[in-house]
């Protein structure tokens, strides 16, 4: 176990040589929770290794040919927490179906529940005892450079989604819920073009 962590900076895009294997832990800042409004400014990835890679987007210049690559792969599989809302930042900056995911929250709530919160701050501190700070979640993403603080901050959210999937993994087995939780994953992009689409606040499963 190395004592540093290495978190790289990029703007615009990873690099050509990246490579994440079967899995890799995927997050989103935005300027806000607006899937409309709010534009997407950091993607976040880590391939489970301590390592993460924080590429930003100052501007609207989303063409990022290898994060694209990557995102769409359909050998990789793509961790998130709360796939639902960066999924539709994915689609409708980069106009890619990001598949197949795995989504940390929906496998929280299938499993554990007893518990009444299933934020990834939670999930940290109540199935891998390492205390997640919050404090720049509503910094400004935005800004022309990100300061220490924010690449820190960023890529410390995706450090931890391949421990929580094992941990996770371990509950849906042992609750028998493995397959449900394959097909919400799999519906999770049809999920998100729905909220895209103006589906957002609807139930369509209701009567
Ligand atoms: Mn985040």
């Amino acid at each position: 176990m190395r004592a540093q962590l290495a978190i790289s900076y990029h703007r615009h895009d990873i690099p050509d040589r990246l490579r994440f294997g079967d899995s890799v832990a995927v997050d989103t800042e935005t300027m806000g929770l607006s899937l409309w409004r709010d534009r997407l400014c950091v993607v976040q990835l880590s391939a489970g290794d301590g390592d993460a890679h924080v590429v930003h987007f100052p501007d609207r210049d989303y063409a990022a040919p290898n994060l694209r690559r990557v995102l769409a792969d359909p050998e990789t599989t793509k961790i998130f927490h709360y796939a639902r809302f960066d999924l539709a930042m994915i689609q409708r900056h980069f106009g890619i179906v990001c598949a197949p995911v795995y989504c940390t929250k929906i496998a929280s709530r299938l499993v554990r529940t007893n518990a009444e919160r299933h934020g990834l701050k939670d999930l940290c501190s109540e199935l891998l005892g390492i205390e997640l700070s919050k404090q720049q979640q509503t910094s400004d993403w935005g800004a022309p450079a990100l300061d220490q603080a924010q690449i820190a901050y960023a890529g410390a959210d995706v450090l931890h989604l391949h421990a929580l999937r094992r941990a996770l993994d371990a509950l849906l087995e042992r609750e028998g819920r493995r397959p449900l939780a394959d097909a919400c994953f799999r519906f999770l992009p049809a999920r998100a073009t729905l909220d895209l689409a103006g589906w957002a606040e609807e139930d369509l499963f209701a009567h």
